[in-house]
């Protein structure tokens, strides 16, 4: 058993870290307890879980490896991202108009639930819903993005994007590296570890029981749920695994659908005019494949992450690894002093599409592919509406599962280098 089980990759020195709403440590799980449901993972997808049984009458027992918040869900960019990773012309090629839109409305309705429970519970977490800017890297990315909109307007009644000209991106984001932009009003930004935190409360006050530095070391869900560590164990009728990139040998069936990437971040010092880098308080990320994405935070700090890496072992030092990937696009911030630097795993999938799905009766639902501030929200409603006998959303995220990586767990990380290495030759062209 570990004390740090999430905390790797400099996530203590991260601007979220230090920057975290006071959250009373939980205990280690110790002895025998029953429950209605065990949840295994304490990140959105586990809180959000836990949040909605415990909502419903249900006994929750949840037990993080680490500490709360602390895995990919304490440490990511904090943009709220309308829609899949998938885009709505690409769901529409996959599944047709009419399961697109219900793939759509699914991830509207998650947001729904996830703003709903920043205002319900009052979770300060700096949330800013005023827009998402994705930025095209090349020119051709604009026929696309009007593609994109049309599809959004026509089949989903969406009339929240517009795609921007080069002048109009200018005008919002201060580099000369894009060249137009596709802007959904929809989307925004938060402080996400102290979303995580704000939820564990939340959980906490609904009764749910919280354990950290209590790793699941084996867990089985053959005719109910057993979950066992080093000193203690949860009989529960029902179970759900929400370990997401860090799910590592502990269920092998389903581990070769997800491959963990990392990725780094940086927070610069609090810039005098962030409004003349960023305007409208918007997020941006851009369209290259591996992803440059920034904001400005609540204290006026430029939060940035990208940066392709090969190997899977971390970089030395995280902030002259990231710096220049920012200065690449803002070379205006030569002289700004980068006070974080920290990284996470992101747990990627053949489709970009979730898994979500059932061993009997353990749920499980990760992969969320860079996209997971919001999607995990409808994933743990999910569970625990099939739980409860109701599983048409069960079912309709079930069915979107994406394939096994090819050679399974073993495979993915030669296949993830030669995989980033084609991409990001690609970007280059
Ligand atoms: C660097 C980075 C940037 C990102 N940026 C964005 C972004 O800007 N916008 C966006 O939408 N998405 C982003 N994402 C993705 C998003 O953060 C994730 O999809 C989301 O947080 C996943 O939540 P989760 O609860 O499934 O997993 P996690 O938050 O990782 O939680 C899983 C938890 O399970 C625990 N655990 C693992 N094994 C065990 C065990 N055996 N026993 C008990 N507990 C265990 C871990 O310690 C961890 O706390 C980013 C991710 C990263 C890493």
């Amino acid at each position: 058993m570990s004390l740090t089980f999430n905390s790797g990759l400099d996530m203590e020195r991260s601007y979220y870290a230090a920057t975290a709403n006071p959250f009373a440590p939980a205990p280690m799980l110790h002895d025998a307890h029953e429950a209605d449901l065990v949840v295994i993972g304490g990140g959105y997808t586990g809180l959000s879980a836990a949040l909605s049984a415990a909502k419903q009458g249900m006994s929750v027992i949840l037990l993080e490896a680490g500490r709360i918040g602390w895995g990919a869900s304490g440490r990511n960019g904090g943009q709220l991202i309308p829609g899949w990773r998938k885009g709505a012309t690409e769901l529409v090629k996959m599944y047709g108009e009419a399961r697109a839109r219900i793939l759509f409305d699914i991830s509207l309705r998650a947001r729904e639930w996830a703003l709903s429970q920043i205002a319900e519970n009052a979770i300060a977490c700096d949330l800013a819903t005023s827009g998402h800017l994705l930025a095209a890297a090349k020119p051709t990315d604009l026929t696309w993005m009007r593609a994109e909109v049309e599809t959004l307007e026509r089949v989903m009644g969406y009339p929240h994007a517009r795609v921007l000209s080069p002048e109009e991106t200018r005008a919002k984001v201060a580099s000369d590296a894009f060249h137009g932009g596709f802007l959904d009003a929809f989307g925004g930004h938060l402080h996400p570890l102290n979303y995580a935190l704000g939820l564990a409360n939340a959980a906490a006050r609904s009764g749910v029981q919280l354990f950290e530095h209590s790793e699941v070391l084996s867990v089985s869900g053959e005719r109910g749920v057993v979950a066992r560590t080093a000193r203690g164990e949860v009989r529960a009728r029902h179970g759900v695994l929400a370990c997401d990139a860090l799910l590592g040998n502990l269920a092998p069936r389903i581990a070769g659908r997800i491959m963990p990437v990392a990725n780094y971040l940086v927070a610069t010092e609090p810039l005098e005019a962030p409004r003349a880098l960023i305007a409208d308080n918007l997020a941006v990320s851009d369209s290259r494949f591996v992803v440059n994405y920034f904001r400005i935070s609540a204290d006026n700090r430029l939060i940035f992450g990208g940066g392709e890496r090969y190997t899977p072992t971390p970089p030395t030092d995280i902030a002259s690894f990231v710096r220049p990937f920012m200065l690449r696009l803002f070379p205006q911030l030569a002289e700004a002093r980068i006070d974080h630097a920290w990284g996470g795993l992101v747990s990627v999938t053949m489709s970009r599409l979730p898994h979500v799905g059932r061993m009997g009766d353990l749920f499980f639902a990760h992969g969320y592919s860079g996209q997971g501030v919001v999607l995990p929200a409808i994933a743990g409603a999910a569970m625990v509406e099939a739980m409860a006998g109701r599983s048409d959303l069960f079912e309709a995220l079930a069915a979107i599962a994406p394939p096994e990586f090819p050679g399974g767990a073993a495979l993915r990380t030669p296949l993830h280098v030669l995989g980033m290495l084609w991409y990001a030759l690609r970007d280059r062209l």
